[in-house]
């Protein structure tokens, strides 16, 4: 043991705060007493004052600060998740660094029920001091001998097994089982392994000792594993809180506040390092001059500060200065320090809490005394347990303040008003001195009010957490590959989209020559677009699937002029009473050549007819793809083509009046409703089709129809999701496989949510408010996982209907020999309009797949009313020119 002697606590060359120069001793001994103890003494407003500034730190770290370096390192675990309490099966861990110069094995089992715990079996090595000192190889060697000696023992057979791997050193991680090591601590120096990645140096010497198949699935370090071993109380546990010889704490931040993390979704946990922390300007007016000298004499003056005033290594150490201070000043054991007294280290921890428990009588603290060579009077005995006292009680409101900070910042980044939350607390601080704890509790509600926090002590020590850290990750990788089996089928390539588009093209030939098609390709009997000169008053009847609404448009110099009324559903279509001008009808859904269109002209003129006073002429029947286009026409004469992506689909576009059978005439253009929401439905889309595709086609009301639209449109992306979701719960993948009565109702998943989920920002915040208002029990990996699957169902929609579109400009461009085409589609529908990525996918694969069109995209405004009205202005002006 090194040694301090009197001299260096008199004179202390060079120390920036001896105890004697602060403390001269006076005579009064009962004065320097309390003056000594004083010094301990934090107030309130130091507390917060430290919280505020480890919080400062905490997010300039977060942030990604290097200059000046913050003063805590907030380093991601890569631990994604608390476990479920459904975690299962065996697992082996191995612990090193935790425990001294000792290697720890453990074999915990795992129930998957609540309550119900196995005693981890487990054995610890002792590591030879030249195995400590010599090449690194030899130390992973000697970890993978003992690995196999204990495995030896029991009844394991050749099962594969998942190890986890609590390496308990300071470490740059960069994945779950990537750590590389930033440099040897506790006596270990071992040649060659910093700057490496430990996981791997493990799994080649376990490869070399060749006995057993080991999978080391993690590396964890001790809070981590302390959080992670909690049993699940009311909420998860997501705060690990270690006091062992250092203190430091862990916790679940949102991803995307972690700049060093490429990543913007879900949660990660923080190793804070907060033992590091240190600002003058907070920490200054709490340390003592013991805590100077403390600092100067250790292995690492300067570093720590923090960690020294609070870690079970330095409590002893702090109550040692105090009381060899007292004994030179002549208060303590008649003015004599014995030799042990004054080496460093002489007073543990478990002396410290034993001493200062109150319950502990005069006797006992006289018998640890006189183990120290000391010599203690009558009163020493109350003198050296206050000293304990005030040194412990100022360690816990310090960590009090640390863990405050964590809170503070948990309940900032959740944007919660108040916070409840279970911590879970390692280390042997908690376990040999229970006072600590009633402290740490005390000042936490004093500092951080709004949190409701429950302490738990951690299992097994962190051996059951780094073995749950373990479960999870297997669990996860497990879920993660079910997932992506059942969504593989969404993903489709760009193979698989070009096959599409030529079927669409092919559909499309055939549907105008009128042979057997499952495109329809209707002639709309309108034969331009828009070239900006037409003018007039037009009433539009926009028949809607809930409202009537009619319009009055004017087409002038300056624009389109819409003025609308709205009705309710009407029965009598011919409400809608005018004055002058023409009337146009557009209603969705029909169609001007289907006999039942005709039909509905005619009976509109007949009402018309019989409404005595107005005057009337029904031009046109436009449905809303050719409203759409018309409308976008107006301003952009390149927009040829009309999309509809509400909740049904369609387009519609200007084809070649030559290449449309049935319809006379062999020059000009014509615009053809393709009905495309029927592609497929001769089977074509079957290679494509999913089980969740079946189902949703089996439950509605046209089975076996418009298959190509209960692909895309928002009437069925919602019931694509459900299913999936209901797939995956049975395989517990999602929901802790629990199924609900409301995962099973239909449309109750809106495609709305979907357009909720997928915006990008605070995205996993909105997933769990929405499937929590549907009452569905759900973890943060579920939300990501929900999340997933909205985004392959809508990326599928989207690049279906982009090979769609991609089918439609080709067929323009070929139709006209251009090598390239410059070409905008008039699109109309909320799906389109709301979704926050539908319209940039759809662009995507349009360029991907058509890379010969200029394709832009317009959203219209009111295309219904509008466009209806151009398009019986360009008919009325086709008219006018045909006249003349
Ligand atoms: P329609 O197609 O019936 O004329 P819309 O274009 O407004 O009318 O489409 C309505 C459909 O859009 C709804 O059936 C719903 O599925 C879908 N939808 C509604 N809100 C959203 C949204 N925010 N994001 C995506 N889809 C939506």
């Amino acid at each position: 043991m090194d040694t301090i002697g009197p001299a260096g606590l008199r004179q202390g060359e060079g120390s920036p705060c001896n105890p004697q120069e602060g403390l001269p001793c006076p005579s009064d001994s009962s004065e320097l007493v309390q003056e000594c103890l004083r010094q301990f003494k934090v107030t309130g407003a130091q507390l917060q004052q430290i919280q505020a500034s480890l919080l400062g730190s905490m997010e300039q770290a977060l942030g990604g600060q290097t200059s000046p370096a913050p003063a805590v390192r907030m380093l991601p675990t890569y631990v994604g998740s608390t476990p479920h309490g459904t975690e299962q099966g065996d697992f082996v861990v191995l612990e090193l660094g935790a425990t001294g110069a000792s290697l720890r094995i453990l074999w915990v089992t795992l129930t998957g029920i609540e309550g119900h715990r196995i005693e981890p079996r487990s054995q610890e090595f002792v590591i030879p001091q030249e195995v400590m000192l010599g090449p690194g190889q030899q130390l992973f060697d000697f970890a993978a001998r003992c690995l196999s000696e204990f495995l030896d023992a029991l009844p394991v057979g050749n099962q594969g097994l998942k190890l986890g791997f609590n390496f308990s050193f300071p470490c740059h991680q960069t994945g779950l089982d990537r750590s590389t090591l930033i440099s040897w601590t506790k006596g270990f120096r071992c040649s060659g392994v910093e700057g490496q990645d430990v996981v791997q140096l493990l799994r080649e010497a376990i490869q070399r000792q060749g006995a057993y198949s080991i999978d080391v699935v993690a590396v964890v370090n001790d809070t981590v594993g302390t959080m992670m071993g909690c049993e699940p109380g009311v909420g998860p546990c997501e705060v690990g809180l270690i006091v062992d010889t250092g203190t430091n704490a862990c916790y679940m931040e949102e991803a995307r506040h972690v700049a060093v993390l490429d990543e913007d979704r879900g949660r990660v946990c923080i190793s804070v390092e907060w033992g590091s922390f240190s600002d003058d300007g907070a920490l200054g007016p709490v340390l003592t001059i013991f805590d100077c000298a403390l600092d100067h004499e250790s292995l690492n003056p300067g570093a720590q500060r923090f960690e020294k005033m609070i870690g079970g290594l330095y409590l002893g150490e702090l109550v040692r200065l105090v009381l060899a201070h007292l004994a030179q000043c002549g208060v303590l054991f008649g003015g004599c320090a014995s030799p042990a007294l004054l080496s460093r280290g002489s007073i543990l921890l478990e002396h410290v809490a034993e001493m200062e428990d109150p319950s502990v009588g005069a006797a006992r603290v006289h018998t640890i005394l006189q183990d120290l060579g000391l010599n203690p009077g009558a009163s020493d005995a109350k003198l050296v347990q206050d000293v304990c006292a005030a040194v412990c009680t100022r360690a816990a409101q310090l960590c009090a303040a640390a863990l405050a900070a964590v809170l503070s910042r948990l309940q900032h980044s959740r944007e919660q008003q108040t916070l409840q939350i279970a911590v879970a607390t390692g280390g042997r601080v908690f376990e040999r001195h229970p006072r600590f704890l009633s402290i740490l509790q005390e000042t936490v509600m004093f500092l951080a009010p709004k949190c409701d926090v429950s302490f738990i002590p951690s299992l097994d020590g962190g051996g059951r957490g780094v073995a749950m850290v373990t479960a999870v990750a297997a669990r996860l990788a497990a879920h993660q590959r079910l997932l992506e089996e059942t969504l593989a089928p969404f993903r489709l390539s760009q193979e698989q989209l070009a096959a599409v588009q030529a079927q669409i093209r092919e559909a499309m030939i055939k549907g105008l020559r009128g042979e057997a098609s499952s495109l329809r390709m209707l002639p709309t009997y309108v034969r331009a677009t828009p070239d900006g000169s037409e003018r007039g008053d037009f009433l539009a009847l926009d028949l809607g699937g809930t409202n009537f609404r009619v319009l009055l448009v004017r087409v002038a110099m300056g624009g389109v002029q819409i003025t609308n009324q709205v009705y309710s559903i009407p029965e009598c279509v011919a409400q809608g009473s005018g004055q002058q001008g023409i009337l146009l009808n557009w209603t969705k859904g029909f169609n001007a050549s289907d006999c039942e269109g005709q039909d509905v002209v005619c009976l509109l003129r007949e009402a018309i007819g019989r409404r005595k006073g107005v005057e009337l002429n029904v031009v046109a029947i436009v449905n809303d793809t050719v409203g759409t286009m018309m409308s976008c026409g107006y301003e952009d004469p390149h927009c040829e083509v009309g999309l509809i992506v509400g909740t049904g689909t369609n387009a519609c576009y200007m084809e070649e009046l030559q290449n449309v059978a049935g319809v006379a005439g062999d020059s000009g253009h014509m615009c053809i409703n393709m009905e495309w929401g029927a592609f497929g439905d001769d089977g074509s889309l079957d290679v494509l089709s999913t089980c969740f595709d079946a189902s949703v086609d089996q439950a509605s009301i046209n089975p076996g129809k418009q298959r190509f639209e209960k692909m895309i449109s928002g009437m069925y992306l919602g019931e694509i999701v459900r299913h999936i979701l209901l797939h995956l719960t049975s395989l517990g993948v999602l929901f802790r496989g629990q199924q609900t009565q409301c995962l099973q109702t239909r449309d109750i998943f809106k495609t709305k949510f979907l357009s909720e989920i997928e915006s990008d920002s605070l995205a996993l915040r909105q997933v769990r408010a929405i499937l929590e208002d549907l009452g569905l029990p759900l973890t943060s990996d579920d939300a990501l996982m929900v999340l997933e699957v909205c985004q392959a169902v809508s990326q599928r929609a989207a690049q279906l209907c982009g090979a769609g579109v991609a089918a439609v400009v080709e067929k323009i461009r070929e139709n006209r020999g251009l090598e390239e085409l410059t070409v905008s589609v008039g699109v109309d529908g909320t799906l389109y309009k709301l979704h926050p990525h539908f319209s940039s996918m759809v662009a995507a694969t349009v360029r991907k797949l058509a890379p010969r069109c200029v394709v832009t995209f317009l959203q219209s405004e009111d295309g219904s009313g509008k466009g209806a009205a151009l398009v019986t202005a360009v008919a009325c002006r086709l008219a006018q020119m045909a006249r003349v």
